[in-house]
Protein backbone atom coordinates (compact mmCIF):
# COMPACT_ATOMS: atom_id res chain seq x y z
CA UNK A 1 0.00 0.00 0.00
CA UNK A 2 1.45 3.50 -0.82
CA UNK A 3 0.54 6.81 1.44
CA UNK A 4 -1.58 8.78 -0.65
CA UNK A 5 -1.07 12.15 0.77
CA UNK A 6 1.37 14.47 2.30
CA UNK A 7 -0.83 15.97 4.45
CA UNK A 8 1.18 17.77 7.55
CA UNK A 9 0.62 15.55 10.64
CA UNK A 10 -0.67 16.82 13.51
CA UNK A 11 0.75 16.51 16.50
CA UNK A 12 -1.47 13.77 18.29
CA UNK A 13 -1.55 12.44 14.73
CA UNK A 14 2.76 12.16 15.28
CA UNK A 15 2.27 10.65 18.65
CA UNK A 16 -0.30 7.88 17.19
CA UNK A 17 2.41 6.71 14.72
CA UNK A 18 5.05 7.13 16.94
CA UNK A 19 3.24 4.98 19.13
CA UNK A 20 2.11 2.38 16.29
CA UNK A 21 6.27 2.08 14.86
CA UNK A 22 7.03 1.04 19.08
CA UNK A 23 4.82 -1.10 20.70
CA UNK A 24 2.74 -2.62 17.24
CA UNK A 25 -0.89 -3.12 16.75
CA UNK A 26 -2.82 -1.40 19.66
CA UNK A 27 -6.32 -1.12 20.72
CA UNK A 28 -7.40 2.98 20.80
CA UNK A 29 -7.89 2.10 24.70
CA UNK A 30 -3.80 0.90 24.55
CA UNK A 31 -3.48 4.29 22.71
CA UNK A 32 -4.70 6.59 25.46
CA UNK A 33 -2.90 4.88 28.07
CA UNK A 34 0.39 4.91 26.52
CA UNK A 35 0.14 8.59 24.61
CA UNK A 36 -1.93 10.77 27.55
CA UNK A 37 -4.00 11.78 24.65
CA UNK A 38 -8.07 12.08 25.51
CA UNK A 39 -10.28 9.09 23.83
CA UNK A 40 -11.77 12.11 21.25
CA UNK A 41 -8.64 12.88 20.57
CA UNK A 42 -7.43 9.57 19.55
CA UNK A 43 -10.51 8.18 17.91
CA UNK A 44 -10.63 11.55 15.65
CA UNK A 45 -6.72 11.28 14.80
CA UNK A 46 -7.01 7.48 14.11
CA UNK A 47 -9.58 7.70 12.05
CA UNK A 48 -7.62 10.50 9.98
CA UNK A 49 -4.37 8.70 9.52
CA UNK A 50 -6.88 5.83 8.07
CA UNK A 51 -8.12 8.06 5.81
CA UNK A 52 -4.72 8.60 4.76
CA UNK A 53 -3.83 5.45 4.53
CA UNK A 54 -1.16 5.48 7.33
CA UNK A 55 -3.01 3.06 9.53
CA UNK A 56 -4.95 0.00 9.07
CA UNK A 57 -6.59 -2.41 11.14
CA UNK A 58 -4.97 -5.54 12.67
CA UNK A 59 -7.91 -7.26 13.58
CA UNK A 60 -9.37 -7.84 16.85
CA UNK A 61 -8.05 -8.75 20.16
CA UNK A 62 -7.79 -12.34 20.51
CA UNK A 63 -10.84 -13.09 22.46
CA UNK A 64 -10.10 -15.43 25.62
CA UNK A 65 -13.85 -17.27 25.53
CA UNK A 66 -14.62 -16.54 21.82
CA UNK A 67 -17.91 -14.44 22.79
CA UNK A 68 -18.55 -10.65 22.84
CA UNK A 69 -17.14 -7.89 21.14
CA UNK A 70 -13.66 -7.36 21.58
CA UNK A 71 -11.66 -3.97 20.35
CA UNK A 72 -10.09 -3.61 17.06
CA UNK A 73 -6.26 -2.93 16.58
CA UNK A 74 -4.99 -0.70 14.95
CA UNK A 75 -1.01 -0.91 13.17
CA UNK A 76 1.08 0.74 10.83
CA UNK A 77 -0.32 -0.05 7.12
CA UNK A 78 2.31 -2.42 5.24
CA UNK A 79 3.91 -1.22 2.29
CA UNK A 80 5.55 -4.50 1.50
CA UNK A 81 8.90 -3.67 2.99
CA UNK A 82 10.52 -4.91 6.01
CA UNK A 83 13.20 -4.60 8.95
CA UNK A 84 15.77 -6.87 9.45
CA UNK A 85 17.29 -8.27 13.08
CA UNK A 86 20.53 -10.20 12.94
CA UNK A 87 22.29 -11.61 16.10
CA UNK A 88 25.95 -12.60 16.19
CA UNK A 89 26.08 -14.43 18.74
CA UNK A 90 29.29 -17.02 19.99
CA UNK A 91 27.95 -19.99 18.15
CA UNK A 92 25.09 -19.11 16.19
CA UNK A 93 23.84 -16.75 14.04
CA UNK A 94 20.23 -15.41 13.61
CA UNK A 95 18.25 -13.54 11.16
CA UNK A 96 14.23 -12.33 11.68
CA UNK A 97 12.12 -9.63 9.67
CA UNK A 98 9.46 -7.75 10.41
CA UNK A 99 6.89 -5.43 8.41
CA UNK A 100 5.93 -2.12 9.85
CA UNK A 101 2.80 -3.70 11.48
CA UNK A 102 4.81 -6.30 13.88
CA UNK A 103 4.63 -9.55 11.72
CA UNK A 104 7.61 -11.61 11.97
CA UNK A 105 7.66 -12.81 8.23
CA UNK A 106 10.09 -15.76 8.07
CA UNK A 107 13.34 -16.17 11.07
CA UNK A 108 16.05 -18.07 10.20
CA UNK A 109 19.49 -19.14 12.21
CA UNK A 110 23.15 -20.99 11.23
CA UNK A 111 25.28 -22.36 14.22
CA UNK A 112 28.91 -21.98 14.47
CA UNK A 113 32.09 -22.72 16.26
CA UNK A 114 32.83 -20.33 18.90
CA UNK A 115 36.59 -19.43 16.89
CA UNK A 116 35.06 -18.39 13.69
CA UNK A 117 35.80 -15.57 12.21
CA UNK A 118 34.11 -11.98 11.33
CA UNK A 119 33.96 -12.68 7.62
CA UNK A 120 32.47 -16.27 7.64
CA UNK A 121 30.26 -14.78 10.88
CA UNK A 122 28.91 -12.01 7.95
CA UNK A 123 28.46 -14.58 4.90
CA UNK A 124 26.60 -16.85 6.84
CA UNK A 125 23.55 -14.22 7.83
CA UNK A 126 23.71 -12.89 4.43
CA UNK A 127 23.36 -16.40 3.76
CA UNK A 128 20.34 -16.58 5.84
CA UNK A 129 18.62 -13.40 4.48
CA UNK A 130 18.50 -14.97 1.45
CA UNK A 131 16.97 -17.75 2.78
CA UNK A 132 13.73 -15.71 4.13
CA UNK A 133 12.83 -15.38 0.53
CA UNK A 134 11.94 -11.39 0.67
CA UNK A 135 13.52 -11.20 -3.19
CA UNK A 136 12.09 -7.90 -4.45
CA UNK A 137 11.32 -6.56 -0.92
CA UNK A 138 12.47 -2.99 0.06
CA UNK A 139 14.49 -3.28 3.36
CA UNK A 140 14.13 -0.63 5.78
CA UNK A 141 16.91 -0.73 8.40
CA UNK A 142 18.91 -3.37 10.04
CA UNK A 143 19.78 -3.71 13.79
CA UNK A 144 22.92 -5.81 14.42
CA UNK A 145 23.06 -7.67 18.01
CA UNK A 146 27.09 -8.22 18.98
CA UNK A 147 28.49 -10.26 21.57
CA UNK A 148 30.62 -8.32 24.17
CA UNK A 149 30.80 -5.28 25.29
CA UNK A 150 30.19 -2.46 22.24
CA UNK A 151 32.58 -0.42 23.87
CA UNK A 152 35.45 -2.82 23.50
CA UNK A 153 34.39 -4.22 20.04
CA UNK A 154 33.97 -0.82 18.91
CA UNK A 155 35.99 -2.16 15.23
CA UNK A 156 34.06 -5.18 14.96
CA UNK A 157 30.48 -3.24 15.24
CA UNK A 158 31.45 -0.44 12.98
CA UNK A 159 33.09 -2.84 10.32
CA UNK A 160 29.70 -4.74 10.38
CA UNK A 161 27.51 -1.58 10.34
CA UNK A 162 29.57 -0.70 7.02
CA UNK A 163 29.25 -3.99 5.23
CA UNK A 164 25.61 -4.35 5.77
CA UNK A 165 25.09 -0.18 4.63
CA UNK A 166 27.33 -1.27 1.63
CA UNK A 167 25.31 -4.42 1.04
CA UNK A 168 22.30 -4.47 2.57
CA UNK A 169 20.52 -1.43 3.97
CA UNK A 170 21.44 1.61 3.84
CA UNK A 171 20.32 2.19 7.62
CA UNK A 172 22.14 0.06 10.02
CA UNK A 173 22.55 0.13 13.61
CA UNK A 174 24.21 -1.89 16.16
CA UNK A 175 24.13 -2.54 20.03
CA UNK A 176 25.31 -5.58 22.37
CA UNK A 177 22.88 -8.41 21.57
CA UNK A 178 22.47 -9.36 25.69
CA UNK A 179 20.91 -5.65 25.67
CA UNK A 180 18.92 -6.13 22.04
CA UNK A 181 17.59 -9.73 23.75
CA UNK A 182 16.25 -7.19 26.93
CA UNK A 183 14.45 -5.00 24.55
CA UNK A 184 12.87 -6.93 23.03
CA UNK A 185 11.50 -8.76 26.01
CA UNK A 186 10.49 -5.17 26.02
CA UNK A 187 8.25 -4.59 23.02
CA UNK A 188 7.01 -8.33 22.81
CA UNK A 189 7.78 -10.33 25.47
CA UNK A 190 7.66 -10.99 29.49
CA UNK A 191 9.00 -7.10 30.03
CA UNK A 192 5.52 -5.51 27.90
CA UNK A 193 3.72 -5.14 31.13
CA UNK A 194 6.45 -4.18 33.53
CA UNK A 195 7.38 -0.26 33.95
CA UNK A 196 11.27 -1.38 35.08
CA UNK A 197 13.03 -4.55 35.14
CA UNK A 198 16.21 -6.34 34.88
CA UNK A 199 16.88 -8.29 32.52
CA UNK A 200 19.12 -11.37 32.48
CA UNK A 201 20.96 -13.21 29.45
CA UNK A 202 22.00 -16.46 30.67
CA UNK A 203 24.61 -17.78 27.91
CA UNK A 204 27.49 -18.21 27.08
CA UNK A 205 28.66 -15.29 29.61
CA UNK A 206 26.08 -13.54 31.66
CA UNK A 207 25.22 -10.22 30.49
CA UNK A 208 21.66 -8.04 30.63
CA UNK A 209 20.29 -4.62 30.92
CA UNK A 210 18.64 -2.23 33.13
CA UNK A 211 15.09 -1.40 31.76
CA UNK A 212 13.48 1.58 32.31
CA UNK A 213 9.70 2.66 30.19
CA UNK A 214 11.16 0.93 27.06
CA UNK A 215 14.09 2.34 27.31
CA UNK A 216 17.85 0.94 28.09
CA UNK A 217 19.96 2.74 30.61
CA UNK A 218 23.32 3.15 28.80
CA UNK A 219 25.65 4.14 31.58
CA UNK A 220 28.53 6.72 31.12
CA UNK A 221 30.46 4.65 28.73
CA UNK A 222 27.48 2.30 27.43
CA UNK A 223 28.64 -0.07 29.27
CA UNK A 224 26.16 -0.72 32.09
CA UNK A 225 24.25 -4.19 31.99
CA UNK A 226 27.47 -5.88 33.38
CA UNK A 227 25.72 -8.20 36.19
CA UNK A 228 28.54 -11.44 35.29
CA UNK A 229 30.83 -9.47 36.54
CA UNK A 230 29.85 -8.10 39.93
CA UNK A 231 32.09 -9.85 42.48
CA UNK A 232 30.34 -12.75 44.21
CA UNK A 233 33.69 -13.82 46.18
CA UNK A 234 36.77 -11.84 45.86
CA UNK A 235 38.90 -15.04 46.54
CA UNK A 236 37.04 -17.20 44.03
CA UNK A 237 38.66 -18.22 40.57
CA UNK A 238 39.83 -15.84 37.98
CA UNK A 239 37.31 -14.92 35.54
CA UNK A 240 38.37 -13.52 32.03
CA UNK A 241 37.61 -9.93 32.85
CA UNK A 242 41.00 -9.82 34.81
CA UNK A 243 39.22 -9.96 37.99
CA UNK A 244 37.83 -12.85 40.74
CA UNK A 245 35.59 -14.58 41.74
CA UNK A 246 32.89 -12.69 39.54
CA UNK A 247 29.50 -14.55 38.64
CA UNK A 248 30.34 -15.37 35.30
CA UNK A 249 33.21 -17.50 36.79
CA UNK A 250 31.03 -19.43 38.50
CA UNK A 251 27.85 -19.44 36.39
CA UNK A 252 28.11 -20.04 32.36
CA UNK A 253 27.72 -22.66 30.02
CA UNK A 254 30.71 -23.70 29.66
CA UNK A 255 31.12 -23.30 33.25
CA UNK A 256 28.23 -25.36 34.20
CA UNK A 257 28.93 -28.12 31.91
CA UNK A 258 32.13 -28.07 32.89
CA UNK A 259 31.55 -28.89 36.32
CA UNK A 260 28.47 -31.43 35.22
CA UNK A 261 30.72 -33.15 32.75
CA UNK A 262 27.88 -32.88 30.05
CA UNK A 263 28.49 -32.24 26.39
CA UNK A 264 25.54 -29.87 25.89
CA UNK A 265 22.30 -28.51 27.52
CA UNK A 266 20.49 -31.17 26.05
CA UNK A 267 22.49 -33.66 27.99
CA UNK A 268 22.22 -31.86 31.50
CA UNK A 269 18.65 -31.70 31.17
CA UNK A 270 18.18 -35.38 30.92
CA UNK A 271 20.49 -36.04 33.32
CA UNK A 272 18.65 -33.05 35.37
CA UNK A 273 15.15 -34.77 34.93
CA UNK A 274 16.81 -38.29 35.53
CA UNK A 275 17.24 -36.95 39.27
CA UNK A 276 21.59 -36.99 38.94
CA UNK A 277 21.44 -35.56 42.41
CA UNK A 278 24.98 -34.78 41.69
CA UNK A 279 24.16 -32.66 38.88
CA UNK A 280 21.26 -31.21 40.25
CA UNK A 281 22.96 -29.70 42.86
CA UNK A 282 25.45 -28.11 40.91
CA UNK A 283 22.89 -26.59 38.66
CA UNK A 284 20.84 -25.93 42.16
CA UNK A 285 23.96 -23.88 42.92
CA UNK A 286 24.30 -21.66 39.92
CA UNK A 287 20.84 -20.58 40.56
CA UNK A 288 21.26 -19.38 43.83
CA UNK A 289 24.48 -17.71 43.34
CA UNK A 290 22.76 -15.76 40.51
CA UNK A 291 19.06 -15.32 42.70
CA UNK A 292 22.05 -13.85 45.14
CA UNK A 293 23.05 -11.32 42.87
CA UNK A 294 19.57 -10.83 41.40
CA UNK A 295 18.78 -9.97 44.94
CA UNK A 296 21.19 -6.98 45.39
CA UNK A 297 20.73 -5.43 42.19
CA UNK A 298 17.06 -5.32 43.01
CA UNK A 299 17.72 -3.45 46.20
CA UNK A 300 19.60 -1.55 45.10
CA UNK A 301 17.38 -0.42 41.45
CA UNK A 302 13.79 -0.91 43.19
CA UNK A 303 12.71 -2.30 39.94
CA UNK A 304 8.89 -3.47 39.20
CA UNK A 305 10.36 -7.26 37.54
CA UNK A 306 13.47 -9.63 36.26
CA UNK A 307 13.24 -11.15 33.46
CA UNK A 308 15.29 -14.06 32.30
CA UNK A 309 16.79 -15.09 29.14
CA UNK A 310 19.46 -17.25 27.54
CA UNK A 311 20.30 -20.96 26.89
CA UNK A 312 20.43 -21.50 30.22
CA UNK A 313 16.87 -21.59 30.56
CA UNK A 314 16.54 -25.19 28.65
CA UNK A 315 17.44 -26.22 32.31
CA UNK A 316 14.24 -25.25 33.70
CA UNK A 317 13.33 -25.74 37.45
CA UNK A 318 16.16 -27.26 37.63
CA UNK A 319 17.73 -23.69 37.33
CA UNK A 320 14.83 -21.37 38.07
CA UNK A 321 13.39 -22.79 41.06
CA UNK A 322 16.54 -21.91 43.60
CA UNK A 323 17.51 -18.88 41.45
CA UNK A 324 13.82 -17.69 42.63
CA UNK A 325 14.07 -19.19 45.98
CA UNK A 326 17.83 -17.60 46.80
CA UNK A 327 16.18 -14.40 45.13
CA UNK A 328 13.50 -13.56 47.41
CA UNK A 329 15.45 -14.72 50.44
CA UNK A 330 17.56 -11.80 49.93
CA UNK A 331 15.45 -9.25 49.03
CA UNK A 332 14.14 -7.31 52.14
CA UNK A 333 11.36 -8.89 53.32
CA UNK A 334 8.49 -6.29 52.00
CA UNK A 335 10.05 -6.33 48.35
CA UNK A 336 10.28 -10.37 48.72
CA UNK A 337 6.50 -10.36 47.93
CA UNK A 338 6.46 -7.48 45.11
CA UNK A 339 9.32 -8.51 42.46
CA UNK A 340 8.59 -11.33 40.68
CA UNK A 341 11.01 -13.26 38.54
CA UNK A 342 9.93 -14.08 34.95
CA UNK A 343 11.15 -16.37 32.10
CA UNK A 344 11.59 -14.69 29.14
CA UNK A 345 9.07 -15.85 26.47
CA UNK A 346 11.27 -14.98 22.77
CA UNK A 347 14.11 -17.20 23.79
CA UNK A 348 15.79 -18.42 20.34
CA UNK A 349 15.03 -15.41 18.09
CA UNK A 350 15.61 -12.43 21.27
CA UNK A 351 18.59 -11.07 20.03
CA UNK A 352 17.65 -10.74 16.52
CA UNK A 353 13.89 -9.45 17.46
CA UNK A 354 15.78 -6.85 19.87
CA UNK A 355 17.85 -5.99 16.69
CA UNK A 356 14.55 -4.97 15.09
CA UNK A 357 13.06 -3.07 18.03
CA UNK A 358 16.74 -1.01 18.43
CA UNK A 359 15.80 0.60 14.91
CA UNK A 360 11.71 1.13 15.62
CA UNK A 361 13.36 3.47 18.57
CA UNK A 362 16.08 5.12 16.65
CA UNK A 363 14.36 8.33 15.96
CA UNK A 364 17.17 8.96 13.38
CA UNK A 365 15.48 5.96 11.20
CA UNK A 366 12.68 6.84 8.44
CA UNK A 367 9.90 3.61 8.08
CA UNK A 368 8.89 5.81 4.68
CA UNK A 369 12.55 5.91 3.10
CA UNK A 370 12.13 5.44 -0.43
CA UNK A 371 15.67 5.54 -1.05
CA UNK A 372 16.19 2.08 0.65
CA UNK A 373 17.26 -0.96 -1.86
CA UNK A 374 14.98 -3.81 -2.61
CA UNK A 375 17.10 -7.60 -2.12
CA UNK A 376 18.47 -8.90 -5.03
CA UNK A 377 17.78 -11.95 -6.90
CA UNK A 378 21.12 -13.37 -6.02
CA UNK A 379 22.21 -11.86 -2.30
CA UNK A 380 25.04 -14.12 -1.86
CA UNK A 381 27.17 -13.52 -4.92
CA UNK A 382 26.37 -9.99 -3.81
CA UNK A 383 27.94 -10.50 -1.03
CA UNK A 384 30.57 -12.85 -1.10
CA UNK A 385 32.15 -10.62 -3.43
ZN1 LIG B 1 34.61 -10.86 35.55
Amino acid sequence: MTIGTTRPLRGAEHEILQALRLQGPSTRAELVRCTGLSRATVSAATSRLRDDGRVESAGAVPSRRGIGRTPERLALSVTGAVLLGVEFGHRRVTVTAMDEAHHVEGTASAGYDHETPWPRRVRAALELIQELDLEGRRILAVGLGVPGRITDREAVARSLVETFTSRVARQVRADNNARLAGLAEAVWGAGRELESFVYLRLMDGVGGALISRGAIYEGLHGAAGEFGHMTVDPTGPACRCGKRGCLEAYVSREKILEATVQRDLGALRVALDAGDARRRSIVADSGHRIGVVLANVCTALDVEGVVLGGDLLDLAHHLTDPLAAAFAANLMPERAARIAVHSGRIRQVDGALGGIALVLRDPTISLADSDSGTVPRDLKGRLTS
